[in-house]
């Protein structure tokens, strides 16, 4: 493929945050490159909700009741080994909150994307949600 099909190249792109005297580690090492007419999705995991334990981020994950439901990548991929305690949390549990938040009647990804820093999950299923700070001032208005 041409060179100047390419729209975006990133290479070995780490981001940490630091949550509660920890570093999160939002992305590590991730490399990719898109190109035109190509849809980029990273699937299954967010950004958004980290574990408040390791610090890894959350993944999406359906269960064969068709229920979908958020757990620490760490504790999926490792078990109990990284992160022992980290609660499995519904995903309605997680839109609900986050409208209650943003007050918003109605969960919309975009705002969330938007106005959402990070959600931290505690071990006993709590969610810390850290607006954005220009977020803030604007819903005070709302
Ligand atoms: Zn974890």
């Amino acid at each position: 493929m041409p060179n100047n099909d390419i729209l975006l190249e990133v290479s070995h792109v780490s981001k940490q945050f630091p949550v509660k005297k920890r570093k999160l580690h939002a992305v590590s090492d991730v490399s990719l490159t898109l190109s035109r007419g190509e849809l980029l999705g990273i699937v299954g995991e967010s950004g958004l909700l980290i574990c408040g334990e390791c610090g890894c981020n959350y993944r999406r994950i359906t269960r064969s009741s068709g229920e979908i439901v958020w757990r620490c990548a760490n504790r999926v991929e490792h078990g109990k080994l990284y992160c022992q305690e980290s609660p499995t949390i519904s995903e309605q549990k997680v839109k609900d909150e986050l409208c209650d938040a943003l007050k918003l009647a109605d969960y919309d990804e975009a705002m969330i994307k938007d106005h959402i820093e990070h959600v931290v999950v505690g071990r006993d299923g709590s969610l810390e949600i850290e607006i954005r700070q220009q977020t803030i001032a604007q819903i005070l208005s709302w």
